[in-house]
């Protein structure tokens, strides 16, 4: 396996042991503007109004101007306080409090008020649930079949650590469209970066959904920069194809505040276009690949031209 160590790699390693570390700068393609449209001000209301948080904010996602002006938001459900600490999140983290009860219902009227044709939702980890939460995600599925039965839904989950074979089964019953958990990074970075998680157990949930339901879409991703090598995000994609995964999602990590882990290497748009190559011939039948990739970008976009390629795929093979 190789472990690749460009020049930017050994400047920030040297930067993170000093005493002072230094400011990381963005890269042009990373800089995106400050949100003000009219839509992101309706967006942000409508959220408020219903007491629902969004990974959108609580990530400092990069892509909340872009997104909330086409009134795309992600809602994290189970509240905005995680029960992990992973080195790149920008969750808080403690002891979250009692699941909202009427959640379900504000996250089925905000779909139906800003009018989603594709919704994703999220949550924290919640480790302190006997179900890890996965009744909450049953509950906020049902409610929006009930109020929107047209909008598909995209669910991201965390990994159900020791509560996983039966949290998997009660949310694919209830049919989702996508079923995304993210893999984050190699398994080598795991113990820094994700130390409360296990790369062959995220991997493991994964074949799972599809064992439950070969027809849901499953999506994955990982984010660079964090000191992966070319090879190790090569083999991550071999894993995941053996897995049936069918969206690999690439994006550059950002440190969220000096606290979490730092940037190693900012990849350039042309290395991600290289790694969605890559992907492509691996045979995912969807990729996205690009600086500001996140899960939920574009998903709805994405969501259809996947859909569309497999209808294709499927066509094909009965010909
Ligand atoms: S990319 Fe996802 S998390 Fe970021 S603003 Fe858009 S919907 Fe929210």
């Amino acid at each position: 396996m190789e472990f690749a160590a460009p020049s930017v790699y050994l400047r920030t390693m040297t930067d993170q042991t000093s005493a002072a570390p230094l400011r990381q700068r963005k890269p042009d393609w990373i800089r995106v503007k400050a949100p003000t449209s009219k839509g992101f001000g309706e967006t942000r209301a409508l959220m408020r109004e219903l007491q629902l948080n969004t990974v959108c904010e609580e990530a400092a996602c990069p892509n909340i101007g872009e997104c909330w002006t086409k009134k795309h938001a992600t809602v994290m459900i189970l509240g905005d306080v995680c029960t992990r600490a992973c080195a790149f999140c920008n969750v808080k983290t403690g002891m979250p409090r009692a699941v909202d009860a009427g959640e379900p219902g504000h996250v089925a009227e905000a779909a139906a008020r800003l009018g989603l044709e594709h919704i994703v939702i999220t949550s924290v980890d919640r480790d302190d649930l006997p179900d890890g939460g996965a009744g909450q995600f049953v509950k906020v599925i049902r409610a929006l079949r009930a109020a929107t039965p047209r909008t598909t839904i995209e669910i991201l989950t965390p990994d159900f650590r020791g509560k996983m074979p039966a949290a998997v089964a009660a949310i694919v019953a209830e049919g989702p469209d996508v079923y995304n958990h993210n893999l984050e990074t190699v398994p080598r970075l795991y113990p820094t970066i994700r130390p409360g998680a296990r790369y062959y157990a995220s991997l493991r949930l994964l074949e799972e959904v599809k064992r439950h339901d070969p027809l849901i879409f499953t999506k994955s991703g990982v984010m660079l920069g964090l000191g992966e090598a070319r090879l190790e995000v090569h083999q991550v994609m071999d894993d995941m194809r053996s897995a049936g995964i069918d969206f690999l999602t690439m994006g550059q990590y950002l440190q969220p505040t000096p606290k979490h882990a730092k940037v190693i290497e900012f990849v350039p748009p042309a290395g991600f276009s290289a790694y969605g190559a890559i992907a492509r011939a691996k045979g995912f039948l969807q990729v996205a690949a690009s600086p500001l990739t996140r899960s939920s970008y574009h998903a709805g976009e994405d969501f259809a031209q996947m859909r569309a390629a497999r209808a294709a795929l499927v066509a094909k093979t009965a010909r």
